[in-house]
């Protein structure tokens, strides 16, 4: 057998330079023929890599063979050197266009392995390196053409996919990636397909979802309350005419269930909110393609690209005025979350109903998305006209991703199908193999080892046993895919997320506790590689602090071990604790009424006064009671957390400008106000930040003032939301000069769900550059909640790293 020999280089490719000189070491050495292995690490499996190499290695006229091993692909080759370093080169720069080679490992092989001529092994199952699980690849354009050709055996076949594209992370059970070891297992291939799956020079050669009528899953439709049973192309017709006919369906997507109506239809629409208890939320709405998205909302080019990308995300845009759409779609807004289908049952469906349809994750309320076809039936059975499925199983939960477009980037603000789990790298190696838990809201977790995380898929919100359930499974699930099994645990300092609640399961020992605002700015820094001190700015709804008090206004001087806080927003009674969270106009009281007597020296606890006589004049809308009861909690200091929220002053001043006094999801205020605000440069509202006891804290008693004043005074909100949002990204520059002053740091992360707010990112980014300062804002990793886990874990990572 071969032999490894000490003339081992590894090849990084994203350095050209290094490529070549690497390979200049093993070339330089005199014989014309060699044996080689190479090692290609990355995302190399499940995107047709090992046919690429048999191609190459074949058209090179080289010897040996390629197969998967753990996560990644090993080659032995032998031949001509000239020819052994051609393919090295071709490995990276000529990879398919859904690979990522992130490095290949050459070795001079002692002897020349007795292969005959290339060929594809079997998978060896004792791989060392870490595993990748390979993410869903949206339909490609070669099986929509096949889709859509009357001549083709899969015309019109729901299932058709290939070596570029078809779904991976979701059907697969284990790695290596192969049929076997998928929900594919239950579906042995017929004569035809085996000859495609075999035959190199075919672009199904080892697609390992490989399918046909012949031989693959099939659709069926159950009539919960529409028509009978049917199965194959007479089940999607019956699912097309009850869409056609303002019917609501159940649809088993790739990765959960789905429900589907027509989004021109306002009745349908609204039975579906009702059904779902989603009142004003906006709605996903996909379209047949680019054309019929363009009807709907006014797309830039960054958007398009997202849109027919095969990561296929929903892409958060602006509505096109006069589309065709239900109003109930995105009631008070001009958001609208639009996506191309993905599959190629969704382009089936899209191109016979032939309208935009709502899709929508099949779940009540805050419930994970139903995966398993039962469960799926007890939960959706009595909303749903009827359910279009198949046989081929979903064996992990993938929601579909959610993106939008500032200053010209792609920012995640969901992470799910076509993005997880692709790993990223972190700053600083790992220690040991750890599990990050996250928060709460837009809850994912991450799983570390080395300089790789794992980052999960979108989870939902953590706060009832289904979801939680939903978690505990997808831990465990995907600590095996990726083999990473946890030995330290590190979770929010938040007692009572169920996030914390699982962590104190584990020993004392192994838990590590992270802030949250620090995971914030951290997740930010890891994203971009930044492992030196930093100052961090985190604007969000609350977290807990490290001083037992709720955070969501915070400056800090951090690196990835550690941090201080050196400035925060002024402190408000949140009046009744979470009912607060829920109604602005309680915040809007509570900042009135109480904001400063928390925070200040009593004898400056003076203006309030006048700010709740202005504030009973402003808010006469609000019922009495409410003003009484706000008032007692705040005057006996009852129920009344204190905490420094930007996200709970978004909402007092969405509330004091009569846009929302009341939310029923997390933003929502804060997303009226940036939606109302005049995109004219309206300059700001006073502020200011003093020093109390050596922190920095913006008092927003002038802003607010300043506030009651311009309603009182009937300026139109849409000026007063530009000031107030221009306000911040002031205050945020003043906060940052003066950091700079005290450390000399330069670099800022930003992070925190208000930094979802497009016109405070793009002004503070610009703001910052502008004043010579280097800022990072998560793009990839989502800035909100959901980018929490991410930040923990490469702290985490940074604390144990072996020194
Ligand atoms: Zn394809
Ligand atoms: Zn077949
Ligand atoms: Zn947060």
């Amino acid at each position: 057998m071969a032999e490894r020999c000490a003339h081992e280089c590894v090849v990084r490719m994203n350095d050209d330079e290094g490529l070549a000189g690497a390979l200049a070491v093993v070339v330089g050495r005199p014989a014309d023929e060699a044996a080689w292995r190479l090692d290609v690490r990355g995302t190399v499996q499940g995107v047709g890599f090992r046919p690429f190499v048999y191609r190459v290695a074949t058209e090179l006229g080289l010897n040996g063979s390629v197969r998967n091993a753990g996560g990644h692909v090993l080659i032995e080759a032998a031949g001509d050197r000239a020819a052994l370093t051609e393919l090295a080169r071709r490995l990276a720069a000529d990879a398919p266009p859904l690979a990522r080679v992130r490095e290949v490992v050459v070795a001079e092989l002692a002897a020349v392995p007795r292969h005959g001529p290339f060929r594809i092994e079997r998978s060896n199952e004792t791989g060392t390196v870490a595993n990748e699980v390979p993410p869903d690849i949206a339909v490609c354009a070669d099986c929509l053409a096949e889709l859509t050709d009357p001549t083709d055996r899969r015309y019109r076949y729901p299932f058709i996919n290939c070596t570029n594209c078809g779904p991976r992370a979701t059907i697969i059970d284990e790695l290596p990636y192969d049929r076997s070891r998928t929900a594919m297992r239950g579906f042995p291939m017929c004569a035809e397909c085996r000859r495609e799956y075999e035959d190199p020079w075919n672009r199904r050669f080892h697609a390992e979802p490989i399918a046909c009528p012949a031989c693959g899953p099939a659709l069926s439709w159950s009539g919960a309350r529409l028509g009978s049973d049917a199965h194959g192309d007479r089940a999607l017709a019956v699912a097309v005419a009850a869409l056609r006919h303002g019917g609501l369906i159940a649809l088993k997507g790739l990765g959960g269930y789905q429900l589907v109506c027509d989004a021109t239809n306002h009745d349908v629409v609204q039975r579906l909110r009702e059904a779902k208890h989603r009142a004003v939320k906006p709605l996903a709405v996909m379209v047949a393609d680019l054309h019929a998205a363009r009807a709907l909302a006014v797309l830039n080019g960054a958007e398009r690209m997202l849109l027919s990308s095969s990561c296929a995300p929903i892409v958060l845009a602006q509505s096109r005025a006069g589309s065709p759409l239900a109003a109930a779609i995105n009631p008070g807004t001009r958001r609208l979350g639009v996506f191309l289908p993905n599959t190629p049952l969704h382009h089936l469906l899209m191109t016979d109903v032939g309208r935009p349809l709502v899709v929508t994750s099949g779940n009540l309320a805050d419930e994970p998305m139903a995966i398993d076809d039962d469960a799926a039936g007890l939960a959706l059975s009595d909303i749903v006209d009827g359910f279009l499925t198949h046989d081929r199983p979903i064996r992990n939960r993938y929601d579909d991703s959610v993106i939008h477009v500032v200053e010209g980037e792609p920012r995640m603000i969901r992470r799910a199908r076509g993005y997880a789990p692709a790993p990223r790298a972190l700053p600083v190696a790992s220690g040991v193999p750890l599990l990050a838990v996250g928060a709460e809201l837009k809850h994912t977790f991450t799983l570390a080892a080395d300089g790789r995380a794992v980052v999960s898929p979108h989870i939902g919100d953590l706060e009832n046993a289904e979801a939680y359930g939903a978690f505990t499974t997808s831990v465990r699930r995907l600590s095996a895919l990726v083999g990473i099994t946890p030995q330290v645990v590190v979770h929010d300092y938040h007692p009572s997320y169920l996030s914390t609640q699982y962590a104190r399961g584990w020993d004392v020992g192994k838990r590590m506790e992270v802030q949250h605002h620090h995971a914030h700015v951290a997740a930010s820094a890891a994203e971009f590689g930044v492992d030196r001190p930093f100052i961090g700015v985190a604007y969000d709804g609350l977290g807990m602090g490290d001083d037992g008090t709720l955070w969501g206004g915070e400056v800090l001087i951090a690196d990835l071990q550690r941090y201080r806080r050196i400035g925060r927003f002024s402190l408000a009674p949140l009046p009744g604790g979470a009912v607060a969270v829920k109604r602005p106009v309680r915040m809007a009281l509570a900042y009135l009424l109480g904001g400063e007597t928390f925070d200040l020296p009593a004898e400056r606890r003076n203006g309030s006064g006048e700010l709740w006589g202005a504030a009973r004049e402003v808010l006469a809308r609000v019922d009495e009671r409410e003003f009484a009861v706000v008032g007692k909690l705040i005057a006996a200091r009852l129920n009344c957390p204190p905490a420094s929220s930007a996200g709970r002053l978004f909402d007092a001043v969405a509330s004091l400008l009569g846009l929302r006094d009341e939310t029923t999801f997390e933003g929502e205020a804060a997303i009226a106000l940036e939606e109302v605000a005049s995109a004219d440069d309206c300059g700001e509202l006073p502020w200011t930040l003093r020093n109390v006891q050596g922190l920095w804290v913006y008092d927003v008693r002038p802003t607010l003032s300043a506030v009651v004043d311009s309603v009182r005074g009937e300026v139109p909100a849409s000026v007063t939301a530009a000031r107030f949002q221009a306000t911040v990204v002031a205050v945020t520059a003043a906060f940052c000069d003066a950091a700079r002053t005290s450390t000399g740091i330069n670099e800022v992360c930003l992070g925190g769900g208000v930094f979802q707010n497009r016109k405070v990112a793009d002004d503070v980014r610009s703001t910052l550059s502008a004043d010579g300062f280097d800022v990072y804002l998560g793009r990839e990793i989502p800035v909100n909640d959901g980018g929490i886990s991410f930040g923990q874990a490469a702290i985490a990572a940074a604390r144990t790293a072996r020194r």
